[in-house]
């Protein structure tokens, strides 16, 4: 184990055996800037101040040697001798992302339910791209207009970015994914955007998400987990009825495995054959019966924009701080 201290920020972490200053940063929350994850950007591109490092295959960086011997640090493949500082930037605030335009191949469709898609996307090699747990990218459509889907992925597991698409019938873009769209298209995006993203603290935090918004709540709890996190979690996901919950085996997991992990499906409209027994009705009015103090709570919503209208308006009266209430509302795109 070794220790890595940023300068100027101050910021330190540990740094397992066999375990890359970037990896070992993002696993401990501290953004440093990146870009390939595999040696060859140069975005990582840091100053060793003190301490030595060392790369598994040196050679295939793409970094001369003389830069190396002056003392650049590529973060990416750089694995710490010992305790060592280096000079690098972190990313703070969503403002120093890098929001980039770049093709991107459908590796992979999986059906999760009769309306909701999962779709992988592969990017360029050597590209990845640096986002924070919650935010979206753009899908750039070829008449101009554009249309938002968070990523479901753990920024920690980036090897191709992960979609839950509804079908939204007459849509111009979801109707494609559902009829015409085959795994090694090529698609256009834009990432990463919002402000929906993990506010470091260590409050407990209720996310209450309908439909796809399960899907940068996904990210965020993944996320959450390879932080090994204490936070206490509680998952409110309101459906109509037991198939809309289409990836409900997950979160049933996470309460198995996640000391501090709630999990509260809701339903509104159970069908007969669902023989449900949980928790029905609106998902906001299921949050507030069984917090109906939520002062000292974060909530993360995130969905259909009247769940989110409710959620703004109901939670401030059971004592959440507004500050302290996230959301990302599903809203169709503006037409062009
Ligand atoms: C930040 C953000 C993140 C999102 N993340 C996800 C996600 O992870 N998963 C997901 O499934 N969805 C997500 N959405 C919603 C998603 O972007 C839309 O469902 C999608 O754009 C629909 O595209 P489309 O081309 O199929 O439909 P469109 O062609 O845009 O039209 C959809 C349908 O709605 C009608 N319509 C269009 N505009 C309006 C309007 N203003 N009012 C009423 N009806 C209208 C149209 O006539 C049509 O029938 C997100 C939205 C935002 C803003």
């Amino acid at each position: 184990m070794a220790k890595v201290t940023i300068q100027p920020s101050g910021k330190s972490f540990q740094v397992e055996a066999d375990e890359t200053i970037l990896d070992a940063a993002l696993r401990q929350d501290v953004v440093l800037a990146y870009g390939c994850r595999s040696g060859q950007c140069g975005t990582c591109k840091s100053g060793l101040l003190q301490g030595e490092v060392t790369y598994d295959d040196p050679d295939s960086l793409g970094i001369d040697a003389a830069e190396l011997a002056a003392g650049a640090v590529l973060t990416c493949q750089a694995k710490p001798l010992g305790d060592v500082v280096i000079e690098a930037r972190t990313v703070d605030a969503v403002a120093d992302l890098e929001v980039r335009t770049l093709p991107a191949r459908v590796r992979r469709m999986r059906k999760f339910s009769d309306d909701v898609m999962g779709v992988w996307l592969q990017l360029p090699a050597n590209q990845r791209i640096q986002f924070l747990a919650g935010m979206y990218l753009e899908i750039l459509l070829k008449n101009g207009e554009t249309r938002a889907f968070s990523m479901a992925n753990a920024p920690e597991d980036d090897e191709l970015i992960e979609l839950h698409i509804r079908h939204v019938p007459g849509g111009l873009f979801t109707d494609h994914v559902f009829n015409k769209m085959r795994e090694k298209d090529l698609l256009k995006i834009r990432a990463p955007l919002g402000t929906f993203f993990l506010r470091d603290d260590d409050r407990p935090i209720v996310f209450m998400v309908g439909g796809t918004g399960f899907a940068p709540a996904k990210s965020i709890i993944e996320h959450l987990i390879h932080q090994q996190s204490a936070r206490p979690l509680h998952l409110f996901w309101g459906a109509r009825a037991a198939s809309d919950l289409y990836l409900d085996e997950l979160p049933r997991q996470w309460t198995e495995t996640l000391p501090g992990f709630e999990y509260t499906p809701v339903l509104s409209e159970p069908d007969d054959k669902d023989d449900w027994k949980g928790e029905t009705g609106w998902v906001h009015e299921a949050v507030v019966r069984r917090y109906p103090d939520l002062a000292h709570h974060d909530v993360y919503a995130c969905g259909p924009p009247p769940m989110i209208e409710a959620a703004r308006k109901l939670f401030p009266e059971h004592g959440l701080n507004e500050d302290r209430l996230f959301f990302d509302s599903f809203e169709f795109a503006p037409k062009k």
